[in-house]
């Protein structure tokens, strides 16, 4: 193991690029616009999304296939079946995909089938999984946990990147408040501290944070603003019918329009969102 304090910017004069495809660079002027449905429910459902989504445009589709939920009764995610739906819509848009990872046993499969490991804000301080994801040299997206400190987050970080992985992007989601109206608080200060303290990239989720769709956009503007790297937003062919986080899903419509909005904000603060993303033309469906 390396020497401690590796993602602290005292300790480095560079700002980590973090690759997520040989066209998708974090951390630099370009923002990473990552958008897609919580779940991976059904390859219509993705091919949807990657059809409607190219013009955003985002440079990356989410979809969780491991997801973890408060019901054990809950749907629990397709797994396999899940990971394999992403790849064909992978490969066929030629676009990035994230999905979170929840156990060690999911890596080995998981490293074949999507470009960015997500580690869920429940598994933060999973320290065993952090450790393995460390041996990996997959890109990583750490969420915060629910009651994580800015400190046991850039920890948490640390496991990873000591453990060999550089490619790691933070990942602020909203914390835990006494406030119902809104699911989490979106902290921003922890983006300007983040971005201060580490040279890592920092991305906001404003659904987990917001729990409903129409503060969405607004905090996305704010997470720009404020000098995140990029945004991860939920959104659904039918938000409505989605299997999990269907208060917070925007529609398809909805998401191409806010990416829009976005670009006066970013070049506002001398960020850029490309003119083309990264999801082409199926190739073979
Ligand atoms: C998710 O991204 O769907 C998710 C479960 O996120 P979090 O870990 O931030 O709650
Ligand atoms: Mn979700």
């Amino acid at each position: 193991m390396k020497d401690a304090n590796l993602t602290l910017k005292a300790h480095t004069e560079h700002q980590t690029l973090v690759n997520i495809s040989p066209s998708v660079t974090v951390g630099g002027d370009d923002l990473l616009i990552v958008g897609g449905p919580c779940t991976v429910e059904s390859l219509e459902q993705m091919q949807q999304v990657a059809t409607h989504l190219a013009s955003a445009p985002v440079q990356a589709l989410r979809g969780g296939v491991y997801k973890p939920r408060t019901s054990p009764y809950a749907f629990q995610g397709h797994g396999e079946a899940g990971l394999r739906i992403l790849d064909e819509v992978r490969q066929a848009w030629q676009v990035p995909v994230v999905s979170e990872v929840m156990a060690i046993h999911q890596i080995e499969s998981m490293l074949a089938h999507v470009d960015v490991l997500q580690v869920g804000s429940r598994n933060m301080q999973n320290f065993d999984l952090l450790r393995a994801l460390g041996q990996t040299d997959k890109p990583i997206l750490l969420k915060r946990g629910l009651a994580a400190t800015i400190e046991e987050f850039v920890m948490a970080a640390e496991y990873i990147v000591s453990h060999g992985n550089p490619n790691v992007m933070l990942c602020e989601r909203g914390i835990r408040s006494f406030d119902t109206y809104t699911r989490n608080v979106l902290d921003l200060g922890a983006v300007v501290a983040l971005k201060q303290l580490s040279h890592l990239p920092v991305i906001v989720d404003p659904s987990h944070a917001a729990g409903k769709r129409e503060l969405v956009p607004n905090l996305a503007k704010a997470a720009i603003a404020a000098g995140a790297d990029g945004l991860i937003i939920e959104c659904h062919p039918v938000p409505e019918a989605s299997v999990s986080d269907a208060r917070q899903a925007l529609s398809l419509e909805d998401m191409v329009t806010l990416v829009h909005s976005l670009r006066p904000i970013a070049a506002a603060v001398g960020r850029r969102i490309p003119e083309a993303g990264s999801i082409r033309q199926p190739v073979l469906v």
